[in-house]
């Protein structure tokens, strides 16, 4: 087999088989350039020279009644997030409003815990009226929603639904045990019902193998979702993985080119943990490896890039904001 062979044959449209896949794993690291090449000519072929670029804000923040180990917001470990409940509606939208500004597309209404009770619900459904009003996708990221609540949403003007699976069904019960991967998959299931474009992806670096990087992949293609956020973990003092290592740069970058192998035409949008793996002399390498889009902006409880310096790296990389 050769990485060039397997490149065309991906881009025919080829699922690469469990013996594929490993090579891309194994591939020494002298040739990584060369998966990176590939992987950004798999993500040229399907999004042109167009780059995503999203924003989220933290609507409602921390006391979360989930354990997952690498988060700062959860309830259960002594991670410091600032706490406070849903923000109002008017300023969401002028979240919503900053971050058109700043070049995104769609804006991400983001809050901690697992249900949506619901005087929550009513304010969403008036900030997505007021980012829709000014022109910006919204997208929510509430937790688990039912499919009523989907629908009222939709009606208001949601497009995009997100909600992580995280890792590996294997890896998960490691991570968090206070509800079980299949209800993550319902969710994931449940937006992709309500006709929503689905955002589901995961964080890498928190102790995961490449088998459960490759097992969430091929779930979330066998799942069919169009977006695939790729988190790299920020250990986070006081959380359960506050000591662990953060992931070398070539790593992420062999996670983001295996992912592009094996979701090729699927939008792989790299968000939380960029600053953390990359720093401000790397990151522009993330557009050369088969990513598509960009979180631009803070993340929820951390800090991002500036945005100026990131649309200066996607012009650098001949690429192009995609509402330019
Ligand atoms: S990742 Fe989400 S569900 Fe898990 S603890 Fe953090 S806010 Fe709660």
């Amino acid at each position: 087999m050769s990485l060039q062979s397997l490149y065309t044959k991906v881009l025919d449209g080829h699922r690469p088989s469990d013996g594929e896949i490993r090579y891309l794993i194994e591939l020494p690291d002298e040739r990584l350039p060369e998966l990176l090449a590939c992987a950004h000519g798999l993500r040229r072929a399907h999004f042109g020279n167009k780059v995503s670029l999203c924003a989220i804000i933290n609507a409602k923040s921390g006391t979360c009644s989930e354990n997952c180990s690498f988060c700062a917001q959860s309830g259960h470990h002594g991670g410091e997030s600032p706490e406070y409940p849903l923000l109002p509606p008017e300023q969401i939208v002028e979240g919503g409003k900053k971050a058109r500004a700043e070049g995104a597309t769609r804006f991400g209404v983001v809050s901690s815990g697992k249900v949506v009770g619901n005087a929550d619900m009513a304010g969403y459904v008036e900030a997505i009226r007021g980012l829709v009003a000014i022109g910006i996708v919204p997208d929510i990221s509430p937790g688990i929603l039912e499919a009523d609540q989907l629908r009222a949403l939709k009606q208001a003007g949601l497009q995009g639904y997100h909600h992580n699976l995280e890792t590996s069904a294997s890896f998960f019960p490691k991570m968090c045990t206070t509800h079980a991967y299949e209800d993550d998959v319902r969710a994931v299931q449940s937006g992709l019902d309500a006709g929503l474009y689905v955002c589901s992806g995961g964080i890498f670096g928190i102790g995961e193998s490449w088998d459960d990087r490759v097992e969430l992949a091929l779930l979330l293609a066998k799942l069919g979702v169009p977006s695939v956020p790729m988190n790299f973990l920020n250990p986070i003092p006081g959380t359960p993985l506050e000591n662990q290592p953060v992931l070398t740069p070539e790593e992420a970058l062999r996670i983001v080119a295996i992912y592009r192998f094996l979701l090729p035409d699927r939008a792989l949008r790299i968000c939380g943990g960029r600053p953390t793996v990359f720093g401000e002399e790397r990151k522009g390498e993330l557009l050369e490896s088969g990513a598509s889009g960009l979180m631009i902006g803070d993340y929820l409880t951390t800090s991002g890039n500036e945005t100026t310096s990131d649309l200066q790296q996607i012009e650098a990389a001949g690429l192009v904001p995609e509402g330019d």
